[in-house]
């Protein structure tokens, strides 16, 4: 197993250091830390990955608003649930957290299983990381975290080599969390953990000035702060490209098709989709032959974690609405009188540009 160097701070006086800090300048008032329970922290941890606290806030106090507890996430449409995720990203974490809560409220008497890591990270969607921040955050009962911030603070602490998404490398981390994670005080430590990594230790430019483990940092003390975490080996984005078809009604109505449940942005609502101009010719003779295209808007890129997808978006407007079209799994969208569903960053953002396209010529024909 590969060694960590070791700093010259035993773990008990790290946890002293880090407290002190943690007492004078943590973050504590932040909407998950008010009003604490199991769910409550649960879906911010779920919310908080990938994502910062500033973005996520907002989400949070819409979610917490419409699904105040387990129940209510468990009992509402995944189209609800998604339509408050929608511009939050990586969206198989509201289908696992949707379906977390349906099985915590069937097999668990609607109890969040926080005294067992291992049943928690049997519930979809949490891994060892979260189900620690949730347990040590909820309940103080020892668990130890290695988030994303956690591995970045570690990894230049003890100047650990390699990228820690090699299974010896995040081994080597996870012995370091459990190693400093204390016996009291979890709640302040994990908190405090998080914060120095997200508020000192940035992954841009560390404020090492400000940081109380600055002299034993072995990272620091090499002035190679930016080296560690190691980035994975660089390989080029895959590209891929589609066709996006905005078809309007003579109502204004823009025409949206559900993805399948799971996959790329399963469950949220898209416009239909094809790979070349044939595929979408050949749509349009079967299912809106009276359908006219209009000249394509610019290409744009959207770049997801494993590759970049082209995207052209195609306008076409319809005279008449076809009953064909109006099937389960499609909707007509009003675009001024939006409907709750969950939608595609690039879907969402399309769909606002139409908004105003609409809005202009309707301005122009009065
Ligand atoms: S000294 Fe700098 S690099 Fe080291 S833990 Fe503190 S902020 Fe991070």
């Amino acid at each position: 197993m590969k060694q960590a160097d070791s700093i010259d701070l035993t773990a008990e006086a790290f946890r002293a250091r880090l407290l002190d800090w943690f007492d004078r300048h943590g973050r504590r008032t932040l909407p998950w830390q008010q009003h604490k329970t199991p769910y409550r922290v649960w879906v911010s941890e779920i919310m908080l990955q990938q994502t910062q606290v500033a973005t996520v806030i907002p989400y949070y106090e819409r979610f917490m608003e419409r699904f105040p507890d387990v129940e209510d996430l468990a009992n509402a449409e995944q189209d609800a649930v998604l339509h408050l995720w929608t511009g939050l990203g990586y969206y198989a974490r509201a289908r696992n957290l949707h379906r977390a809560a349906q099985i915590v409220a069937t097999e668990h008497g609607g109890e969040l299983p926080v005294h067992s890591l291992e049943a928690m990270t049997a519930l979809p969607g949490i891994g060892r990381s979260t189900a620690g921040a949730i347990i040590a955050i909820a309940t103080g009962e020892r668990a130890a975290i290695l988030d994303g911030n956690v591995k970045r603070v570690l990894s230049r602490l003890h100047a650990v080599e390699g990228w820690p998404g090699r299974t010896a490398v995040e081994r080597t981390l996870w012995g370091l969390a459990e190693h400093y994670t204390p016996d009291e005080r979890l709640p302040d430590y994990t908190q405090a953990m998080m914060d120095l990594g997200a508020t000192l230790c940035t992954r841009g430019k560390p404020s090492c000035l400000l940081c109380p483990l600055a002299d034993v940092c072995l990272a620091h003390a090499r002035g190679e702060e930016q080296r560690f975490p190691e980035g994975k080996p660089r390989e080029a984005l895959p590209e891929r490209s589609t066709q996006m078809l905005l078809l309007r009604d003579c109502q204004g109505q823009v025409l949206l098709e559900q993805r399948p449940p799971s996959g790329l942005w399963g469950g949220l609502w898209c416009f239909p989709q094809f790979d070349d101009d044939r595929a979408l010719g050949r749509w349009l003779d079967d299912h809106a032959p009276e359908a006219r295209l209009e000249p394509s808007w610019n290409e744009f890129t959207h770049t997801f974690s494993h590759f970049r997808l082209r995207i052209q978006p195609r306008p076409a407007r319809l005279e008449a609405q076809p009953n064909v079209l109006g099937e389960a799994g499609r909707c007509w969208y009003n675009l001024h009188t939006p409907a709750s569903i969950g939608l595609a960053a690039p879907v969402k953002s399309l769909l606002e540009h139409l908004a105003q396209l609409t809005t202009h010529s309707e301005e122009d024909d009065r």
